[in-house]
């Protein structure tokens, strides 16, 4: 059922129990000591499933002090799972210590997949999924968060966020104003549980929508907001670089160069790019 001296990293629901897959209550059943965040909170999910395996808590507060001990067990031949309070551990929860451990004395680890908030939020946000950068949580201080944002503002990926609901107001104002009211952006609230919004908008429309809706303001948050792509291109900047570029090259150079500056679309450049063509010539005439 499970192999002896393994590490297993399971995947626990984000709300729903019935997320918890049936490998993830085998894996769970069968070793021989559980790591849990909070071992009241995990209770709940293991007295659902009748699991009777031992656990023990394992936080950011202990894991530096734990990791020795767990290793030990491990290398002994026990079999142990870590479970994060809601989702994939190490995805913004404890565990990265004792993973990389266990590596550097050879203990097998082995993942459990399930659910993870980021990409159940991804997968039904309809902000373009293809390359994103989850960045986790942002920092509490504002200006660090704010510096934290410019840095990523020009990012061609989706960005992903986790945010509080005590510092959500807070995290969209300065998205806002840093990423620009009109950058397209997605709220994922509460998923899989009674309360689940999924919101799609711009960030200065979802501040709205919250405003008016202070409840839409509880609960747990993922934040996706949409990569500085080519829809979101500042086209006045575009409309200049082009301008320079036409002057001394061809069109087919001028979109070449400019797609690959921008990271904009080639066929949004080209239609731009003849139009301040024509404008050129028609001045030169
Ligand atoms: N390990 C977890 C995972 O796999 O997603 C994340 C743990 S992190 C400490 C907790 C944060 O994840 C919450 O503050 C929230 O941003 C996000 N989150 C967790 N569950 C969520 C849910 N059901 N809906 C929306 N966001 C959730």
């Amino acid at each position: 059922m499970t192999e002896p001296g393994t590490l297993y990293i399971v995947a626990t629901p984000i709300g729903n129990l019935e997320d918890l897959s049936p490998r993830a209550q085998r894996v769970l059943s069968a070793v021989d000591l559980i790591l849990a965040e909070d071992t009241r909170h995990s209770a709940r999910l293991l007295n659902t499933f009748d699991i009777r395996t031992r656990t023990l808590a394992f936080h950011e507060n202990n894991e530096e002090r734990m990791t020795g001990r767990i290793i030990s067990r491990l290398a002994a031949g026990n079999s142990v799972a870590l479970i994060a309070d809601a989702g994939t551990p190490l995805i913004s929860d404890p565990g990265f210590k004792l993973v990389r451990q266990a590596h550097a004395q050879n203990i097998p680890v082995s993942p459990v997949p399930g659910p993870a908030a980021l990409i159940a939020a991804l997968s039904a946000a309809g902000v373009a999924p293809g390359k994103f950068l989850f960045d986790g949580f942002a920092p509490a201080r504002a200006e660090a968060r704010r510096k934290r944002m410019s840095a990523l503002a020009g990012a061609a990926h989706t960005l992903v966020f986790y945010e509080a609901p005590h510092r959500i107001k807070a995290f969209l104002a300065d998205a806002a104003t840093i990423f620009g009211a009109g950058r397209e952006a997605c709220i994922a609230r509460e998923l899989t549980k009674k309360f689940e919004t999924i919101r799609q908008g711009t960030l200065g429309g979802l501040i709205e929508w919250m405003e008016q809706d202070p409840d839409q303001g509880r609960g747990e948050f993922v934040v996706i907001i949409a990569g500085a792509g080519e829809e979101h291109m500042d086209i006045a900047e575009l409309t200049a670089l082009l301008k320079v570029l036409l002057k001394s090259l061809s069109l087919k150079q001028a979109v070449q160069i400019a797609a690959e500056l921008t990271g904009a679309g080639r066929n949004e450049i080209y239609d731009l790019a003849v139009t301040l063509q024509d404008k050129v010539s028609l001045r030169d005439e």
